[in-house]
């Protein structure tokens, strides 16, 4: 066990994650006088809201993932420590990861916690293993892996029933992430791959988007959602709303509608899009501080984020539970701008009493649904209005707004590249897939529940046989 102690006497700061909350909040904290360590389990910061251009082949993933160490080079007040969080102790002031076989005890003052949040499968974890979700870069390649190779499962197939199981694609989840995908794969399969197979039509592939809700892109109302199901279905797309899905296996879904009868849809490629579960790392934080988490597992925080009884202890961006505050970039990226600045402001003696509570600025959200449309809405300063449009000049508004958040002057220019490209000739560049991106977060699964077992019952289960290095549920996974 090894334990970084700061050698300098200055405060120090520890932030964990560097997705837009911790990684907006170090940067924030690079004129103070307090050293930073930013913790992740990830090198990288990432651009999640960009994810489904990865896995349907429009950029690369390094595009939107900048590694953290290089982005904080210049930073000289910080360093960047890969590591997955294990253990916060409010009361010894540590946080200790791990990374492999090593971990690491780090001592704090001040504490930013902005480690976000998973997929939430509403208690059916084991949806998982077949339909992945879209929080990570492993996850997108995963996916693109999975999408085009129904396709070539399918192009070998003689079977019609087994080719229109291949062909079909579920979406489940119509909030921007679940549109965003299922318009992508659409006009993938329309556009993309049109006539690239000699066995298989891939414009005659089924994209579904199923929500147990009745409306596609809730949060942006009613009209606006209409308008982004009604593009949905001209590109193709199986919009099928008030749907539940009840059971998922390696072959399909079963689906409960609202009058309560139930449906099956063949179907190998599925993914998940519907729902969020703030990390883990929040129950460690009410088992000590008593501090209350919400139904996703957010942390209910004082009105200056902090927890009680630890006025330096903050928790932000997807973990926090904030009335108004949504579950948005903009709003990690504020709250760890305020968690910074309320550290800076301590230091020169400001009391936690003085502190202003924290108010999000609400900038607007967006959607896009395909090439040439989006949908965008925007408080107008004053009123309690939002001004709302759809099509061409949202979609235009969300590639500018998008290019200016990705972090480093490269990744926007090969964006803007690769967007040219795929926009204007609907061509992608990123279609390679390799087969450990298919097989490897299942593989790993397989493995750590060989780890769980006792090393004795391992050995017998092998005697007499070599052992297989890919385990059945991790074959029967390829699509
Ligand atoms: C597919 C997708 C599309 C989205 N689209 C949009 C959009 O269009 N517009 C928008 O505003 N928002 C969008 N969002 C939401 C937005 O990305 C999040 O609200 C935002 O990323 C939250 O920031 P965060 O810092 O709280 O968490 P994250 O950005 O998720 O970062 C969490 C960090 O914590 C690290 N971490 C987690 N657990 C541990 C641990 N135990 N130990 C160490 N490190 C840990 C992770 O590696 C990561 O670095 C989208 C999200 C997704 C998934």
């Amino acid at each position: 066990m090894s334990s970084p102690t700061p050698t300098s006497a200055r405060p120090h700061v520890v932030i964990v994650g560097s997705g837009f909350g911790g990684l907006f909040a170090a940067q924030r904290l690079a004129k103070a006088d307090v050293d930073v360590t930013l913790i992740a389990k990830t090198t990288h910061h990432l651009f999640q809201p960009m994810l489904y251009q990865v896995a349907t082949g429009i950029i690369a993933e390094g595009e939107i993932a900048p590694a953290t160490r290089v982005v904080l080079r210049k930073q000289k007040n910080s360093k960047v420590l890969l590591g997955d969080v294990f253990e916060i102790n409010l009361e010894a002031k540590t946080v200790t990861s791990r990374l492999l076989e090593r971990v690491t005890v780090t001592p704090y003052d001040s504490l930013i916690i902005a480690a976000g949040a998973d997929q939430s499968y509403f208690g059916n974890d084991h949806f998982a293993e077949y339909a992945p979700g879209m929080k990570t870069i492993d996850h997108a390649l995963e996916l693109r892996g999975r999408i085009l190779g129904a396709f070539e499962q399918a192009e070998l197939s003689d079977d019609p029933e087994e080719r229109a199981k291949l062909l079909t694609f579920v979406v489940v989840g119509a909030g921007p992430t679940g549109v965003e995908l299922a318009g992508q794969i659409a006009e993938m399969s329309d556009k993309t791959l049109k006539g690239t197979f000699r066995n298989i039509d891939p414009t005659e592939a089924r994209v579904i988007l199923l929500d147990a809700a009745p409306a596609v892109l809730p949060p942006f109302g009613e009209k606006l959602g209409k308008k982004a199901a009604l593009r949905l279905e001209k590109l193709g797309v199986e919009v099928q709303l008030n749907a539940m899905v009840v059971d998922l296996d390696y072959d399909g879904l079963t689906v409960k509608e609202k009058d309560g009868t139930t449906r099956r849809i063949e179907s190998q490629c599925k993914v998940w899009s519907a729902g969020v579960q703030a990390s883990p790392l929040g129950k460690q934080l009410a088992e000590q501080s008593g501090v209350e988490l919400d139904r996703a597992g957010r942390v209910k925080v004082n009105p200056d984020l902090s927890i009680p009884g630890n006025p330096y202890v903050f928790v932000v961006g997807d973990m926090m539970a904030v009335d108004g505050v949504p579950g948005v970039a903009q709003g990690a990226i504020q709250g760890g701008r305020y968690a910074a600045d309320a550290i800076k402001a301590g230091l020169h003696g400001q009391t936690q009493e003085q502190r202003k509570p924290f108010s999000y600025y609400d900038k607007g959200s967006m959607a896009t649904v395909s090439r040439f449309s989006a949908v965008m809405q925007v408080p107008i300063p004053g009123t309690k209005k939002k001004f709302e449009t759809e099509g061409y000049f949202a979609w235009l508004g969300w590639l500018a707004l998008h290019l200016i958040y990705i972090v480093g002057f490269r990744n926007r220019l090969n964006t803007l590249v690769n967007w040219f490209f795929a926009f204007s000739t609907r061509g992608r560049t990123q279609l390679a897939v390799t087969e450990q991106q298919v097989y490897a977060r299942t593989a790993l699964g397989a493995l750590s529940e060989l780890e769980k077992k006792s090393v004795p019952e391992v050995e017998a289960e092998s005697a007499g046989a070599e052992p297989d290095p890919t385990p059945e549920g991790t074959k029967a996974e390829a699509s």
